[in-house]
């Protein structure tokens, strides 16, 4: 696609996705706060804007990459009148109930809303593994889609304009836990001599992919028992598991590794214990995480 763009905020970030864009040699509009910023894009074919009311002018669809919502009202707030019959495409990391607010206030404009949340950093935008979440009129979306997809492939969650941000969000808390989950095991292994990061990591490598390959059937568990109360296909028992953790805890503590990143844990699955539960299954930990 062709189709021109206008992109406001020039962070890490944003200045990421409008090289993307020119590279794409989709004609890009570019504003930045500090204007600097922009100043040094136009040396790769950018326009820089001398305002954010030139900037939203120039083009049909205007993607938001900014520090956070607030800051995304606070700088949009002075040019709202120039956004009705615009495509605002709002890439910054917020909550859903900031992304329903948002959505509101934009379309209360005239202006048509996406949200979306970047699943890439700035060294991996444009390649195959970057995605962006979207979330918002699926005939918005379909429109501008092409448009969109020179930064990262699109993957569209559905019309409720929340849903992008939330997972979003539930992405990284899988990521972040998983990342300290290693860091834990690192103190674990390298807690004696001839333990070493470096071949401890190869190692979980190829154990997490083989775990990895089972969480689309503990997925499937999950939306089977919200459904219909079918019994979960992946289980363990929960002695098994009590024992199997205080064996991680234990040996931590005894090399002097804080079990903080695990504690979480061992209360789900005693917590499972004490609710007289005797398997430990994703269904089972998702209705306790959620309170039901
Ligand atoms: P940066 O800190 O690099 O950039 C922040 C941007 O926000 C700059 O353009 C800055 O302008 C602007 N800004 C901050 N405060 C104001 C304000 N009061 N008024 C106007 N503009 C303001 O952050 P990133 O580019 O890394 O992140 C931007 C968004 O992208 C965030 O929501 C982030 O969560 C998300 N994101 C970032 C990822 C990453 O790896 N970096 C990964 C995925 C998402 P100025 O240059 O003038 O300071």
């Amino acid at each position: 696609s062709q189709a021109p763009v206008t992109v406001l905020g020039l962070g890490a970030m944003g200045r990421a996705l409008a090289l993307a864009f020119l590279a794409a040699g989709q004609p890009t509009t570019v504003w930045n706060r500090t204007a600097a910023k922009a100043q040094d894009l136009t040396a790769h074919g950018a326009v820089a804007a001398g305002s954010v009311a030139e900037a939203v002018t120039a083009n049909q669809i205007v993607v938001v990459c900014l520090l956070d919502y607030g800051t995304v009202r606070e700088t949009l707030e002075p040019v709202a009148a120039e956004l009705r019959g615009r495509t605002v495409v709002n890439l910054t990391n917020g909550t859903p109930a900031q992304a329903d607010e948002m959505a509101a206030w934009i379309t209360g404009l005239g202006a048509e809303y996406l949200d979306g949340g970047i699943m890439a950093i700035p060294a991996t935008v444009a390649t195959p593994e970057a995605f962006v979440l979207y979330s918002g009129p699926e005939s918005v979306f379909q429109e501008h889609r092409a448009a969109l997809e020179a930064p990262a492939a699109a993957k569209y969650l559905g019309e409720d304009f929340g849903l992008a941000s939330l997972y979003d969000l539930a992405l990284l808390s899988g990521h972040m836990q998983m990342l300290d989950g290693f860091l834990h095991g690192a103190a674990m292994a390298t807690s004696r001599e001839g333990g070493t990061a470096t071949g401890y990591a190869e190692l979980l490598v190829s154990w997490l992919k083989s775990m990895i390959a089972v969480i689309p059937a503990i997925a499937a568990d999950i939306d089977a028992d919200r459904k219909s109360g079918t019994p979960p296909q992946i289980a363990q028992g929960l002695d098994v598991q009590l024992a199997g953790v205080g064996n991680i805890l234990t040996a931590s503590r005894e090399a002097g590794v804080d079990t903080a990143p695990l504690d979480p844990y061992m209360a789900g699955v005693e917590g499972l214990a004490a609710a007289g539960q005797d398997l430990w299954s994703g269904p089972a930990r998702v209705r306790q995480l959620k309170g039901e």
